[in-house]
């Protein structure tokens, strides 16, 4: 092995050096690209299955082996189809140059504090106007893909903004604002509905939006309901409803500023869905 590295001429570690930096950068760059995607989780699990088929084939276990080994190839004819949307702005992205310069998003906690202070207090007017509208604050998983079926918009989360979109029979005000951070990134964007409303409760489309984006993404969802002037919040397909300030309040600090990454266990407790 020694006499391998002595017998290299200083081309070859030149070029070794080379190739392994451009495969390491390109990894980190991947990695940076799928980062808060769902695609993040479907690698975990390859790499479980990567895992599993020589381990199953060293303990003799032919049967699972067997079948881990059909995943696998059925994996390979499934994953291009189920992901074709992702790949395709994946590729998007690259040829787009944005592969190379985009760097991480980080939000500075006292600015999301601050965002939360301004959508409290948005909702609160909007439900005492009985004005409906749809907020999606992005937590782990990217929205890009909901925020592209939008109108983009680069502001800083305010409650004059926030109100003044959603004002009825404006070009905005049709559709969910999706929030990054301290900054509204897009608003009339289309989410998906969910399928399993929940039983007793006759909803609308849009506080269907709210939960089907929350079953699809991590994302917080806040609703504030035209009908009834309620303020409700959509976390992991639950619904919470008609929350008082102070109770939104906390429960957007705790999921966005204290804890970024918890699920709402508590509030399962606490509040009625
Ligand atoms: P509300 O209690 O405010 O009446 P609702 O749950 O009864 O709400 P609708 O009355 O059907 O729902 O609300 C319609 C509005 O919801 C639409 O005008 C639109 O702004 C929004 N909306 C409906 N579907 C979607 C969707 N898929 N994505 C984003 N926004 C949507
Ligand atoms: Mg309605």
């Amino acid at each position: 092995m020694l006499s391998f590295f002595q017998n290299m001429s200083w081309s070859s570690w030149l070029l070794s050096l080379v190739d392994i930096s451009i495969v390491a950068y390109g990894l980190y760059r991947f990695f940076l690209l799928i980062r808060g995607t769902r695609a993040v989780q479907l690698i975990k699990g390859i790499i479980i299955l990567l895992v599993a088929v020589p381990v199953s084939s060293w303990l003799h276990l032919y049967t699972t082996h067997f079948l881990l080994q059909e995943i696998q190839v059925m994996l390979v004819v499934a994953l291009p189809i189920v992901f074709q949307p992702e790949l395709r702005r994946a590729l998007e992205h690259i040829g787009q140059g944005r592969f190379f310069s985009e760097g991480i998003l980080m939000h500075e906690e006292a600015d999301v504090a601050h965002a939360i202070d301004e959508v409290a207090r948005a909702c609160d007017h909007l439900s005492r106007s009985r004005t409906g509208a749809l907020l999606v604050w992005e937590r782990t998983t990217g929205l890009n893909e909901y925020a592209a079926t939008g109108t983009p918009i680069g502001a800083l989360v305010s409650a004059p903004l926030l109100e003044n979109i959603f004002v009825p029979n404006t070009p905005l005000h049709d559709g969910a604002c999706i929030i990054r951070g301290d900054r509204v990134i897009a608003a009339a964007a289309f989410l998906p509905l969910t399928d399993s409303a929940q039983p007793g409760s006759e909803l609308g489309s849009r506080h269907r939006a709210a939960i089907g984006i929350s079953e699809q993404s991590d994302a917080v969802v806040v609703a504030v309901s035209e009908e009834t002037g309620w303020i409700s919040v959509a976390l992991e397909g639950h619904l919470y409803r008609r929350l008082e300030d102070r109770a939104l309040r906390e429960m957007l600090t705790s999921l966005l500023v204290a804890k970024p990454h918890t699920s709402l266990k508590i509030w399962r407790r606490g509040v009625n869905s």
